[in-house]
């Protein structure tokens, strides 16, 4: 069955032996997240090699995206490991605490008491407990607990409405930046940040990093934090893509107000030309459950229907009972959401200008293939920009993006609706357009007597050169 929308599953406990992630790739898994916020360094690498040695068994490319803890702000560790917080009772938040007890607990930021305000509302453990502030002496921030409950050691905290000034790269991040780099990670997403220069600067470390290894990662803003809303063009402008972290986000601008943004971002991150994933809770039931809830369902379905890129697992294939069927499920839903699926080309189209020749190819190629009902695009790419643009606009046709570089292979696995195949040649135009048939052929994708849409670059291999458009019937002599 084809599936437009890509499945990114984060690996843990739960997902890191061969078997079971041989078995989540056959699923529909596309790219795979390690999530710095846990595990060593060692742990990232052991699981990036069995990501790879997991690939190449399958024999297709599956990217890996190293996702930052960033500046997450959360309280210390307790003598027992936890407290319960009563409401209507007071507590201290104390930069200075090292072990905390009922009355109070340390900080991982120690400036938090210099960014808070009395009246300010504090939310701990993902929003479930609520802190009024009452007033800042020195080190400690003196609280009446609002909405009571357990807290246990290292639980986040978060400012209701945002503000808060931790820099949005620390230096665990800027080790994790090399970190990934040398286990070869595709893309980087950036935890918090607020800002073109957030992401400018994660951008550059990472290419640094990443130079001995002749890598240039792919940049994801995760959207997660009040400053980051108004911010959004400049941050899309900055990355390649963005990531609607509704977990974090939900506690900073509230619940409510989440599904309308989510909506607002998907249109602007593909209007910008960027990539976008729907992340966090999608299937949050299925970490106990065989089966998701009917809310799962129209979530994910919904996502889909957005125009997200890709919607992304966390606990759920990290931690859960069931990743391989979570991913099954999540694969299910999207191709069946995708089927209902209006295409809005002719609408985007309209009163549109280009400016750039590959962009105009690409285009033409999509309204072509679109209009003319062919059975596939097929375009050879070789930095996958052309598979970016045709990617932006949902039609029915699938696109099959043919490159010799892996990398762009495994960069182009999060991209709507393109299906990275290898093709690795030096041979004229035509014969490689022929081989491209050939190859889309073998696997199934088109049959002799199919109309398809060929885009490629003239003269080949050069990043940026598509320029000629081909409609040909499969099996006629090219
Ligand atoms: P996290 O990011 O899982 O790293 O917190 C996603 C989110 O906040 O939704
Ligand atoms: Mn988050």
């Amino acid at each position: 069955m084809h599936r437009a929308t890509k499945i990114v599953a984060t690996i843990g406990p739960a997902s890191s032996t061969p078997d079971v992630l041989q078995k989540m790739i056959r699923a529909g898994l596309d790219v795979v997240r390690l999530n710095f916020s846990h595990g060593t360094a060692d742990d990232h690498r052991q699981r990036a090699e069995m990501v790879r040695e997991c690939a190449r068994q399958s024999g297709r490319e599956v990217a890996i995206m190293a996702d930052l803890q960033g500046p997450k702000i959360r309280v210390g560790k307790f003598e027992n490991g936890k407290t319960t917080l009563e409401p209507g009772k007071s507590f201290i938040l104390d930069a200075d605490c090292e072990l905390g007890n009922d009355e109070r607990v340390g900080l991982d930021y120690k400036d938090l008491p210099r960014d808070l305000k009395p009246a300010d509302v504090l939310l701990l453990n993902d929003g479930l407990i609520v802190l009024d502030v009452v007033r800042v002496i020195g080190s400690e921030i003196h609280t009446t607990v609002r909405v009571g409950g357990d807290l246990s050691n290292n639980k986040g905290i978060n400012r209701q409405g945002g503000g808060l000034t931790a820099p949005a790269l620390t230096a665990k991040d800027m080790e994790d930046i090399r970190t990934a780099m040398s286990l070869g990670a595709d893309f980087v997403a950036v935890s918090f940040p607020k800002n073109a220069t957030d992401m400018e600067m994660a951008r550059q470390l990472a290419n640094i990093a990443g130079a001995p290894y002749g890598i240039k990662p792919k940049m994801i803003a995760k959207i997660e934090r009040a400053e980051a809303i108004p911010a959004l063009q400049e941050i899309l402008d900055s990355s390649d893509g963005i990531m609607v972290a509704r977990g974090d986000l939900a506690v900073e601008v509230g619940n409510a107000a989440v599904p309308a943004l989510q909506k607002r971002m998907i249109r602007m991150a593909r209007d910008s030309n960027k990539l976008v994933i729907t992340a966090t809770q999608m299937m949050e039931s299925m970490i106990h459950a065989p089966v998701p809830t009917r809310a799962e369902v129209s979530d994910v379905a919904n996502a889909v229907l957005d125009g997200t890129d890709a919607v992304m697992l966390s606990a759920e294939s990290a931690a859960g009972k069931y990743p391989v069927e979570t991913i099954e499920a999540m694969a299910a839903i999207c191709v069946e959401a995708e089927k209902s699926e209006h295409s809005e080309l002719d609408k985007d189209f309209l009163d549109r200008t280009f400016t750039r020749i590959d962009q105009s190819i690409a285009m033409g190629a999509l309204f072509t293939a679109y209009h003319l009902g062919a059975k596939a695009i097929v375009a050879l790419t070789d930095s996958g920009s052309t598979a970016l643009w045709m990617s932006r606009h949902w039609t029915h046709v699938p696109i099959f993006a043919l490159t010799p570089r892996a990398g762009s292979e495994r960069a182009m696995s999060l991209y709507r609706n393109v299906t990275p195949l290898h093709l690795d040649t030096s041979n004229d135009r035509d014969t490689a357009l022929q081989q491209a048939i050939e190859v889309v052929v073998s696997k199934g994708y088109a049959a002799r007597g199919d109309m398809v849409v060929l885009t490629v670059g003239e003269p080949m291999g050069q990043p940026g050169g598509t320029n000629t458009l081909k409609i040909v019937r499969v099996g006629d002599v090219l």
